[in-house]
Formats: C-alpha cells, structure tokens, sequence
C-alpha cells in the first residue's frame, strides 16, 4: 500500500462512499497524505477536512475538471488551490447550472469586455424557454448596447466572437490558468486515457503550463510506469500518484492506496507541493 493517494471520488460526485468513509479507509490502509479529487466539485472537501483531521492525514485540496482538449473529454486534476477562489467556484457553480450556466458564462464574459448586462433580466427574458443565446442578445439590446439582436450577434454572440460560448466546459489552457490562479497546481489525470498518441497531448498541455502528470495509476505495470516517468522527465513534469477510486468494484479498480506509488516518490510529490507552497499542507504535520 502506497502512502500517498492524489485521485479520490466520494458521493459529492460519481463515487459510492462518503467523503468521510473516504478519509477513514484511507488512513486505515495506510495513506498518509492524499486529496479527494472529485469531478468539477469541491462540495466534499469540508467533510473530508474534518474527517481527516480526526485521523491525523494530511489533506490537500484537489478536484479533477472536465475539460474539452480538442473534442475529446481530458481530465485535468488540480492540487492545492485555494478552495474558497472566487472564480474558480463560479466556474463550478455554473457547470451545474448546465444551460443556464452557460449563459452566466456569456454575461461574465460581456462584462469581462465592459458590456455589463444582468443574468436574471435574461432568465426573465427567457420566461419558461430554455434560455441561450437569443436572450442574451435581446438583453444586449435592451440595456442599449446594440440596436438589434442581429449587431448583437455580429458583435458579441455569433461564431468566433468575443462572448460565443460554444463549450460547457473549460479548454486545458483555461482549466491550468483558473488553477493557477487558485494557487494550486494541474496536473494530466491518466494520460492514457487521452489515447495512443498521448505523449503528443501531454507535451500540448506542457505548453499550456501544465505542472505534472499522473504518473502512478491503479492498475499501471511497470512498463507503463516507466513510460510515464520517462515523459515527465523529457517534459520537466513533477509526478502525481492516485487509484481514482470510485468504489465501482469494476474490474481494473483498485483499493484506495493500493497504487504502484513508492514512499520516494509520494515524498517527491509533497516535496513540490511545499516548494510551490500550496494552501493546507503547512499546517498539517510531516507525512
Ligand atoms: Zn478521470
Ligand atoms: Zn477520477
């Protein structure tokens, strides 16, 4: 069992365990230092603080985002960021918010551009419609700030302008900066998973400031192991270790803890969290 776990799903989003069971069995397995990662949420995280500061862990903060890396759904995990960043949680509230989020997007990005238009006159406009793009613009025109809805969308809401919203989700590049912001770190959640050519996408995303790659996943054999520690060494990527449990019982899964994740390299890991002093692990003992 590894002592370190950085990719950890509870019942604040797909996973079947509370974020305190998550914590408890943890610490009973042996893990010492860990983050519960769940998808585009951080509802779990005071659960689990109290949880782990009963059973003496180190818990950093973490998340695994959603993003859109051209057309294919990646998974970017971030570490110890602050949890309380303001834009950091809109983003997060407004992936729930699914339409509506989207259009609060809109309205952000609009008074980003000095346009500054409200979202609930726009949810009135919309009355029982599903609201999008329409009534983003006839709000445009009745705050004054274009004369029709078609400048609305010449100006600001068709294709390629500056508030078209096409995604719900982040680009890579918008995840890493919005963690960075936060004071956190990003790091490539099982690259594998990007495909065959994912050493190509890894070194995208290097450019687009990515700090680390999940190097020690589940079920990964040595030979897999070596391969992601040979990319991170080619692209000067720090190395994350985690099981993503989910507590699914699928074939491939593994116990929390139970990683191909060596002591040396879970002290490396938390040695550049320290280094790069992200909130929560100060305070909390040596590992
Ligand atoms: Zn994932
Ligand atoms: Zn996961």
């Amino acid at each position: 069992m590894a002592t370190g776990d950085f990719h950890l799903h509870s019942t604040a989003s797909d996973g079947v365990r509370s974020p305190t069971w998550v914590m408890e069995t943890a610490a009973a397995n042996g893990v010492r230092v860990l983050a519960l990662t769940d998808h585009d949420t951080t509802e779990g995280y005071a659960e689990a603080q109290a949880a782990a500061a009963s059973a003496g862990l180190r818990l950093i903060t973490g998340i695994e985002l959603s993003v859109d890396l051209d057309g294919v759904d990646a998974h970017v995990l971030g570490f110890g960021f602050d949890i309380d960043h303001a834009p950091l949680q809109a983003y997060l509230d407004e992936q729930r918010g699914g339409r509506v989020g989207r259009m609060k997007r809109m309205v952000r990005v609009l008074a980003e551009h000095g346009v500054t238009i409200d979202a609930e006159r726009v949810q009135e406009i919309a009355g029982e419609a599903s609201v999008g793009r329409p009534h983003v613009a006839r709000a445009l025109v009745e705050a004054g700030y274009v004369e029709s809805v078609a400048e609305a969308f010449s100006t600001w809401l068709g294709d390629g302008k500056p508030a078209h919203i096409t995604r719900d989700r982040l680009t890579p590049a918008e995840s890493i900066a919005l963690l960075h912001e936060a004071g956190g770190v990003a790091f490539a959640a099982h690259p594998i998973y990007l495909g065959e050519d994912y050493p190509e996408k890894v070194a995208e995303l290097t450019a687009m400031g990515l700090d680390g790659l999940e190097t020690y996943y589940k079920y990964y054999d040595e030979e897999t192991v070596a391969a992601h520690e040979a990319l991170s060494a080619k692209l000067d990527l720090a190395r994350s270790g985690g099981s993503d449990y989910h507590g699914l019982g699928n074939p491939n899964d593994r116990e929390i803890g139970d990683i191909p994740f060596e002591d040396s390299d879970v002290a490396e890991f938390v040695a550049f969290l320290e280094e790069r002093a992200v909130p929560g692990l100060a305070q909390a003992g040596a590992v």
